[in-house]
């Protein structure tokens, strides 16, 4: 059992001023793996006068000290890989392989585009007599989900440390066993005394104690809607300035000269990687009125490449939920598809046969979805597609963009003239055009209700900036 009873406050673990703590369940066999303490307001408080402490002496430290620190953070990040692989395979319910590929690996690659984009980043621009500066915005409040451990948080920290921000990291309850790892690591790379700070709590506690604190400059956040609207009104309150990853509803347009097979694969494997627990996963599948059927038997043929099973089995690729609550969830937007009319292709309600304990869910396919139907409104974060018949590429993109949401956009297909222009049409932050290598410098982020600002890359160091303009100043 992890016993992971203290906070990380000015470069040491301190005791809880709090006794209470909570279980860290394993979404695959529901047993407690360990437990975390539920730090109080006095424990947040201590964190941030620890942040602010450090805050004139590492906001002054130079470009190249930063990205030389990101670069030994990668390496202890590198160091620890088998460990964070383990913990977020055991905290999530993700698949080894998709544990290492993906979780692992977009962390590190966080830290190490952050320190690249560092070296060349400006912080000064010279017009005429003036001076515009770019200087730390101060301390941030780190807020993070369970759905990417290791992504949600270091896409956040990388982009502080090399604006020269510190920071008050709270990491989701169900996942903290990363975040743990993540302040070793720090610890290890040299990180300077209460640069980072590490509080383990509830939203209810820590999260509203960052979003309401009066010495918190920023407060980042990534997450449910609901909980960004409560995060933006604390902050309202001192003008904190706020940035926000929260959902999505996302479409894919599969164009008509596509290949049936390889659009059915394509449209599969995004919707049930991290058992759909994706904020950018293309839950909407657009695909034209004449390939329907076609389509339908290619998802099907394909499905069962993607096997659900236990986690650490290599050869699953679909893990469990990460908890009750969500399986719940998941369960009720199931129900509700079938009550408002969809046809349930496959999946359903209920657990696959032989996985009865742990959260796992059948990865689910619906047809005959009306956009304006809940399941294909509301996120649903579960291994859900519903699938949707379009007539000519206009009514495509005006489904598509029929969402609150506005996080990420998919197009596949042949044509390139097409593609691109789908790719402009499209409403959301991120466009996918076919299968692309990822790219960490792009910008993230949403339009509409998916959140306010970017992160990743240089995009993600400016967040953690303010800009300041000096008039009369000839160089
Ligand atoms: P959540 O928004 O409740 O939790 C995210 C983080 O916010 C956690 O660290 C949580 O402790 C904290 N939090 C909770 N209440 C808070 C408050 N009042 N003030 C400040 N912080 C608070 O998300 P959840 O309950 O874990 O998941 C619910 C749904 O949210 C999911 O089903 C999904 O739709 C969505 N979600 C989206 C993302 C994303 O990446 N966009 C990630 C996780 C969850």
């Amino acid at each position: 059992m992890r016993n992971y009873t203290k906070h990380y406050i000015n470069g040491e673990w301190v005791e809880s001023t709090s006794t209470e703590t909570m279980d860290v369940i394993n979404p695959a066999t529901e047993e407690a793996t360990g437990r975390i303490s539920l730090g109080t307001q006095e424990d947040l408080d201590r964190a941030v006068r620890a942040a602010r402490d450090a805050f004139p002496s590492f906001s002054t430290t130079s470009r190249e000290y930063r990205a030389d620190l990101l670069e030994k953070i990668a390496k202890e990040y590198e160091r620890r890989k088998d460990e964070l692989v383990e913990v977020m395979t055991e905290e999530l319910g993700a698949p080894v392989k998709l544990s290492e590929k993906v979780h692992y690996n977009m962390g590190l690659q966080h830290f190490k585009q952050a320190a690249e984009q560092l070296r060349k980043f400006e912080f000064t621009e010279r017009r005429g007599d003036t001076l515009i500066k770019k200087e730390p915005i101060g301390v941030s409040g780190l807020i993070t989900p369970w759905n990417f451990p290791t992504n949600q948080t270091s896409t956040k920290l990388a982009g502080a440390f090399a604006a020269g921000s510190t920071v008050v990291l709270k990491p989701a309850e169900l996942t903290p066993y990363a975040a743990i790892l993540l302040a070793e690591i720090f610890e290890d790379a040299g990180v300077p005394k209460g640069v980072f700070n590490l509080v383990n709590g509830t939203g209810e506690t820590i999260g509203n104690g960052i979003s309401s604190h009066p010495d918190i400059d920023f407060v980042s956040f990534t997450g449910s809607g609901g909980v960004g609207t409560k995060i933006s009104e604390n902050a309202a309150k001192d003008i904190k300035k706020v940035a926000l990853e929260l959902g999505g509803k996302s479409p894919l347009v599969i164009l008509d000269d596509a290949d049936v097979k390889a659009a059915a694969k394509n449209a599969v494997s995004n919707v049930v990687m991290n058992t759909g627990q994706v904020c950018t996963a293309a839950t909407r599948t657009l695909i034209p009125r004449s390939m329907h059927d076609d389509f339908i038997e290619a998802v099907q043929e394909v499905l069962p490449h993607f096997p659900v099973g236990d986690p650490q089995n290599d050869s699953n690729f679909v893990g469990p939920l990460v908890a009750q609550k969500q399986w719940d969830r998941v369960q009720g937007y199931i129900e509700k598809g079938i009550e408002e009319g969809a046809n349930l292709v496959t999946g359903g309600t209920g657990k696959p046969e032989g996985l009865e304990k742990g959260y796992y869910v059948k990865p689910t396919v619906f047809t005959d979805v009306k956009n304006d139907m809940t399941i294909a409104q509301e996120e649903i974060f579960g291994p859900v597609m519903s699938v949707i018949a379009y007539d000519d590429l206009d009514e495509a993109i005006d489904i598509a963009n029929d969402t609150i949401y506005g996080l990420a956009g998919y197009v596949f297909g042949g044509d390139e003239e097409t593609l691109q222009d789908v790719a402009h049409r499209l409403d959301a932050g991120s466009i996918t055009i076919n299968n692309p290598k990822m790219d960490f410098s792009a910008p993230f982020g949403g339009y509409k209700q998916s959140g306010i600002g970017r992160e990743w890359g240089d995009f993600g160091i400016d967040e953690y900036l303010e800009v300041k303009s000096i008039l009369g100043m000839p160089s």
